[in-house]
């Protein structure tokens, strides 16, 4: 069978080497010494300048925590098209989403639709990144400054990504991201968040540990988003392999990029002065119907590709408001192709094959 993605699995031998620290340390959770260490390496491998790393427990936690902090129960200007955690993560902190609409070939928020929709109460803007793909940054953060909005980025899908010359982690209020399994970089569970401001960031470190300051005393409010250390531990194993996982993609990528007729499908615009970091494959079709028969072929060969994302969150049923025809029209017609460290050429060639016999 071929998925969409593949989990990278390190050595068992090499995990169960830096387990073992865990295990004579007598230390599971609590920012042990593999948490701490995970960071650093982190920082060292993205060459952070000034935004600090915290790592959570998964990539939602991080993005409650933000809005907890920055979108104080106001309105948040939102993609439609992003995972549902971003959307229900505006919800669960009670919290308004407000669509905007997304660019047709970059597929993030339309920033020159994001002013129209600001009233008094917003207090946010909260964007992603769609797979890798930065948003228009300096607008949003030009229009932020001028409204007086925080700014989150939902970087999730960012891992390695470098924009204008740096980590796309350095940019927004605060920057989150996923470490899940299915993620390019992946503690089984896990994931970060990034700041550059100290103050803020302390605010965040404080909520992600039920708001300890100390065993006796509280900051504030605070919740459990830490990471344990098995899960930095599998860190610490998968991040030595990462440039061998990102070049595999690299190639994969390549091919797909290649041999795809663009006359039947169109590709993702990667934006300009952006390091992507080959996370995910999308193919947009002219029709859904096509998306459907072409589908269908490959699920015969065993090959599974998937719609992602799909719906568009403006249909989802808990907030069921918002009309963004783009987003919509495209999450009807969009496909994530099999992408992963360890797929066969005669994989490629043969989905490649069905793909432009549409
Ligand atoms: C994966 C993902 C998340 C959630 O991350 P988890 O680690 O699964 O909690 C949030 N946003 C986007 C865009 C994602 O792809």
């Amino acid at each position: 069978m071929i998925p969409v993605t593949k989990t990278f699995i390190p050595p068992l031998n090499e995990y169960s080497k830096i387990l073992e620290r865990a295990f004579d340390n007598n230390w599971l959770t609590n920012r042990g010494e593999l948490v701490c260490e995970l960071e650093s390496e982190l920082a060292k491998f993205l060459a952070l300048d000034e935004a600090r790393i915290l790592c959570t427990n998964n990539g939602t936690t991080p993005i409650q925590i933000a809005l907890k902090l920055l979108g104080q129960n106001g309105e948040v200007i939102t993609t439609p098209f992003s995972y549902v955690a971003t959307t229900s993560s505006i919800v669960w902190e009670n919290c308004k989403p407000v669509f905007v609409d997304i660019h047709p070939d970059y597929l993030t928020i339309d920033e020159s639709k994001i002013e129209e929709a600001i009233t008094e109460k917003t207090t946010c803007i909260l964007a992603t990144h769609v797979f890798g793909n930065p948003c228009n940054i300096s607008e949003i953060e030009r229009i932020a400054k001028k409204h007086d909005l925080k700014v989150i980025f939902d970087a999730a899908h960012c891992f390695g990504v470098e924009y204008k010359g740096k980590s796309i982690f350095e940019y927004g209020d605060l920057s989150t991201c996923s470490f899940h399994a299915t993620k390019l970089f992946h503690t089984g569970e896990g994931g970060a968040i990034f700041c550059k401001d100290k103050e803020l960031f302390n605010r965040v470190y404080y909520s992600h540990n039920f708001g300890h300051d100390g065993p006796l005393k509280f900051h504030g409010l605070g919740i459990n988003g830490k990471m344990s250390e098995l899960s930095a531990a599998m860190g610490l194993c998968v991040l030595p392999y990462i440039k061998e996982i990102l070049s595999n993609r690299e190639r994969i990528v390549g091919y797909y990029q290649k041999h795809l007729s663009k006359k039947v499908l169109d590709l993702l615009a990667i934006r300009k002065e952006t390091k992507w970091n080959f996370s995910y494959f999308p193919v947009v079709f002219k029709s859904e119907d096509q998306l459907i028969k072409t589908e269908t072929l490959l699920n015969e060969l065993d090959i599974y590709p998937r719609r992602y994302f799909y719906p568009s969150l403006t249909e989802l049923p808990y907030v069921n408001q918002g009309i963004c025809d783009i987003s919509t029209s495209i999450s009807h017609r969009v496909m994530c192709l099999p992408l992963y460290s360890g797929l066969l050429n005669e994989d490629l060639v043969q989905i490649v094959k069905i793909l432009n016999e549409i």
